[in-house]
């Protein structure tokens, strides 16, 4: 969507525009810059407010504790500090010029000069900045790349990527969100010229953009770039082909990267020669690990016919992002149901509470079984009759059940 109200007007809106008039009053210099000018120019969320100020960054500091906001110098070597003005965290960061690089990180001076900071930003969207007039700089054409739907390197592309190969892998991830019609020719010759660079990068940095690609809603077109320039083999090896994902995104899928991810890694392996722990490969948090194997696990199993017993006793042994992920995978992988029935499966999914089995220890004691391995075994024989029920005797109903089985004493 593109947004026609004036900029100005459109940054007051912003959540967190009162602690920029403070930053504004305090240096009056600074400016907007990067992904928050672009996603004000083309009406998404922003999340970040990053600016950009031709002071050193001590002096940024001074001017801006002067005005009573604190600050933390978050990474003063690179010229940043971070202000907090109502509990908001707002980068000041001082305009910078690459002195040398070496392939992903670059050895940087200050510079008052706002042309020479944007040159050194990777695409032609990244590089806008906007005063606190409203006023757009735009030294690259970014405006109209955004409108066009260009991811376009700033400067030639096979020297930017030289400078840091990071940048084939975001150029991905501003594709996939932004890119239309045909992708920057240039920049797609350099990936394909230069894409073994990216094997160089900390796996970690990796995942991070690759996790953000695939959130994309430009994703399949990308992943067909990728292919077409040799990255994708790259960075996601022995992936399930892509016809998998196309159905998954077919299917209307909330976008979840877990659950893309996941689908070019079905159980067994992506393209069946073995590597099928992807989580691993990419050192991905323990908590996202855990989920990828949730998903790949095959009980419990879950179709659109169950019935609301059946439903009630996966959700009780799983949480309901494992079972909402699964039933896109399962969606994905099974043609033949409607989507209209997946949709309800889920509804109904959302709207259950969690089971809780209502008979602890304590219970079992008053019954007078005795605690150790006995109260294990009846405990679990009485959870398998309240599950086999579809999770709905209360604790008297339990109890009942377990009296009459218990032997008489
Ligand atoms: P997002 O909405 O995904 O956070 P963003 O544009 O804010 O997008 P960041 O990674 O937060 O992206 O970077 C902020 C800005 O810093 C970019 O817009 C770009 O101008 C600049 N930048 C970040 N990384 C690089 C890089 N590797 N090379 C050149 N410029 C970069
Ligand atoms: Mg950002």
């Amino acid at each position: 969507m593109w947004v026609s109200t004036s900029l100005k007007e459109a940054v007051e809106k912003l959540p967190g525009y009162e602690g920029l008039e403070r930053i504004w009053a305090a240096i009056p210099q600074t400016r907007l810059v990067g992904g928050c000018v672009r996603d004000v120019l083309c009406g998404h969320n922003v999340h970040d407010l990053d600016l950009a100020s031709p002071l050193p960054p001590e002096e940024a500091q001074q001017r801006l504790e002067a005005a009573g906001a604190k600050v933390i110098p978050t990474g003063l070597e690179h010229g940043t500090i971070t202000a907090v003005i109502n509990h908001r965290p707002y980068e000041v960061t001082t305009l910078r010029r690459d002195v040398s690089t070496d392939g992903r990180h670059a050895v940087v001076a200050w510079t008052d000069d706002w042309q020479e900071d944007a040159q050194r930003r990777d695409f032609t969207i990244n590089a806008l900045s906007l005063d606190q007039e409203g006023r757009l700089y735009d030294y690259f054409g970014g405006e109209e790349d955004l409108r066009a739907g260009r991811v376009r390197f700033v400067g030639r592309a096979a020297q930017r990527i030289e400078e840091d190969a990071l940048r084939c892998l975001r150029f991905f991830r501003f594709f996939a969100r932004y890119g239309q019609g045909t992708p920057d020719e240039e920049a797609c010759q350099a990936i394909t010229q230069l894409r073994e660079r990216m094997t160089r990068l900390s796996i970690e940095r990796v995942a991070m953009e690759l996790l953000k690609i695939l959130a994309g809603p430009q994703l399949l077109r990308t992943m067909k770039l990728m292919e077409q320039t040799g990255s994708l083999a790259v960075l996601l090896p022995h992936h399930a082909p892509l016809s998998a994902l196309e159905r998954l995104l077919a299917c209307k899928d909330p976008a979840e990267p877990l659950h893309r991810l996941a689908v070019l890694y079905p159980p067994g392996g992506g393209d069946g020669q073995g590597f099928d722990d992807i989580g691993a490969h990419l050192k991905l948090s323990n908590d996202n690990r855990a989920l990828l194997a949730a998903f790949a696990r095959p009980e419990p199993s879950l179709a659109v016919t169950m019935d609301d017993d059946a439903l009630r006793r996966v959700r009780f042994v799983q949480e309901l992002p494992i079972l909402l992920g699964r039933s896109w995978l399962i969606q994905a992988r099974q043609l033949g149901r409607p989507d209209a029935e997946w949709s309800m499966l889920r509804h109904r999914l959302a709207e259950m509470a969690q089971p809780v089995f209502p008979l602890a220890g304590r219970d079992m004691m008053a019954l007078g079984v005795k605690p150790g391995p006995e109260m294990g075994r009846w405990l679990k024989r009485v959870q398998q009759w309240w599950l086999e029920q579809g999770c709905r005797a209360d604790g008297a109903a339990c109890r009942a059940w377990l009296l009459a089985q218990l032997p008489p004493c």
